[in-house]
């Protein structure tokens, strides 16, 4: 007989975390291989993302390549790209607000399209890959993410990312950390980029998650005030500081002044904005009066509809290596803004991106707006000896895709943007905003340009205003009808440094 009334042992098992084992990234191979191999690298990839991915499965896509005439197998160089029209800002908000067209830039993968546009091989992989593989596609390309644009005055396009994208975006993060030779395992970094669903936040953090690198969120100044980023900077002794350039030159400006010690410092890395010589001694100067000399300062070049960011290898505050971009993952067009034509390479024009792999949200000659000076430079980097092509740093907004940055100031074009460059690079200028309203608020009248200043302690604001004046008709051929000075704590309450998700630079209080 046998006895039922004894419970049968349980097998306990505790929870263990899944290593998953990560591929090693081609990275370092890639990032110094000949440009030939580069270009038949990028062009086997075109091929395969467009025959694969985006034309079965993005709606927008198949549609505009049936509409030009063009099968997906015609792209067969990088040159066959300018066969299709491109994609603008406004494509995007378009599709975004009508219900039937919401998600006709995401690929989404159906059994027709797979069985039509696969190669056998990977047909074959999904059909005797059992359920675990139709899983693993449903996991691939479900987005689980978004990130947004950060429009002033159109509305934030979303753009999703899957699993897959996920990973793509800690490969980014560990190559960005390997350009800005972050290569101490015990750096600290300190992320000043604002908490917020946008790419450079996000782009940072997954760099310390997929490379084991200490990164601590600040969240910025909304959320922790300067006060508690500096604390926090005290507390952590970071060897590098991220953050956008107007909150970490305030931050370090606070630093100097209360002589905290970030003696640790070795690097800042600076995103969204182009950073001039000028501002980078401001900060570099700031930096030594904390303890922290030689400090390297770098940019980077991100944008949402790329869904990566690209950086500056180390170098002397004067010279710029430029943007190191990831030719098997994307592919940079420049063109000009006017005719559209594609220029040639170190050719002044805008900046045109195609992606070569990732799902989800994806735009294929997306016009971005940029307009880089000198272009893009196939030449080995002088300073890194990176292979691969590099965009130059100085970077102006091209047309109208990015919101307001360039206006029409009392009937001529100006790129604000620029005014911003020169502004900030200016050694007293502390802090400055630029207020665009009509004279005497009626709609009916000029416009007037007023530009609001504070300068640091000593400096002379007779000879100042003469110089800053002169330095911003040079650069856009209009000068302000004024130019008001304050404190620097009024300025940072006009620009809401502390309060508000992006610091106000750039007021239109213009009647729409
Ligand atoms: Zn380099």
């Amino acid at each position: 007989m046998t006895s039922c009334s004894r419970a049968l042992p349980i097998a306990h098992r505790t929870w263990q975390p899944v290593r998953v084992p990560q591929q090693a990234s081609p990275w370092p191979r890639i990032s110094h291989l000949p440009r030939a191999e580069l270009e038949a690298l990028q062009r086997a990839e075109l091929r395969r993302y467009v025959t694969q991915e985006l034309y079965p499965f993005s709606a927008h896509y198949r549609k505009m390549f049936d509409a030009a005439g063009v099968k997906p197998t015609d792209i067969r160089e990088v040159a066959d790209l300018a066969r299709l029209p491109f994609t603008t800002k406004k494509d995007l908000l378009e599709a975004q607000i009508d219900p039937e067209r919401k998600r006709d830039f995401v690929l989404i993968p159906s059994p027709t399209a797979i069985k039509r546009h696969w190669p056998l091989r990977r047909k074959l992989g999904l059909l005797f890959g059992g359920q675990a593989a139709k899983d693993g596609v449903a996991f691939d390309y479900t987005p689980n993410f978004l990130t947004f644009t950060t429009g002033r005055s159109s509305e934030p396009v979303g753009f999703a990312y899957t699993p897959h994208d996920l990973e793509r975006m800690g490969e980014i993060g560990g190559r960005m950390l390997d350009v800005h030779a972050i290569h101490d395992r015990q750096a600290r970094i300190l992320n000043m980029f604002p908490f917020a669903p946008h790419l450079a936040f996000w782009q940072v953090t997954f760099a310390g998650f997929r490379t084991g690198r200490l990164i601590l969120p600040t969240g910025g100044g909304k959320l922790m005030g300067t006060a508690g980023n500096l604390k926090m900077a005290e507390r952590m002794k970071p060897t590098v500081m991220l953050g956008v350039p107007g909150f970490v030159y305030h931050l370090l400006r606070e630093a100097a002044e209360r002589r905290a010690d970030l003696s640790a410092v070795k690097l800042v890395i600076l995103g969204a904005e182009k950073v001039t010589p000028g501002l980078k001694l401001k900060m570099a100067e700031a930096l030594a009066t904390c303890g922290a000399r030689d400090v390297v300062i770098s940019g980077t070049y991100g944008f949402t509809e790329a869904r990566m960011a690209f950086g500056e290898c180390p170098a002397a505050y004067e010279e710029s290596p430029g943007y190191h971009t990831y030719p098997d993952l994307g592919v940079f067009e420049v063109i000009d803004p006017v005719s559209g034509k594609v220029l040639g390479e170190g050719e002044t024009g805008e900046l045109v991106f195609t992606p070569l792999g990732g799902h989800g949200t994806v735009v294929c000659r997306y016009r971005t707006g940029d307009l880089a000076v000198g272009g893009i430079s196939y030449e080995p980097c002088k300073w890194c000896g990176r292979s691969v092509p590099r965009i130059s740093n100085e970077l102006r907004r091209a047309s109208d895709q990015k919101d307001l940055d360039l206006t029409k100031i009392k009937g001529t074009l100006v790129d604000l943007s620029h005014i911003g460059t020169v502004v900030s690079g200016i050694a007293e200028v502390e802090e400055w905003q630029v207020v665009l309203k009509k004279i005497h608020d009626d709609p009916h009248e000029l416009d007037e340009f007023v530009l609001r200043l504070s300068l640091e302690a000593g400096a002379d604001p007779v000879a100042s205003e003469k110089k800053i004046r002169q330095m911003i008709v040079d650069a856009t051929e209009v000068s302000p009808n004024r130019i008001e000075f304050h404190s620097t704590k009024e300025m940072l309450e006009l620009i809401g440094m502390e309060t508000e998700m992006k610091e106000k630079r750039f007021l239109d209080l213009r009647p729409k």
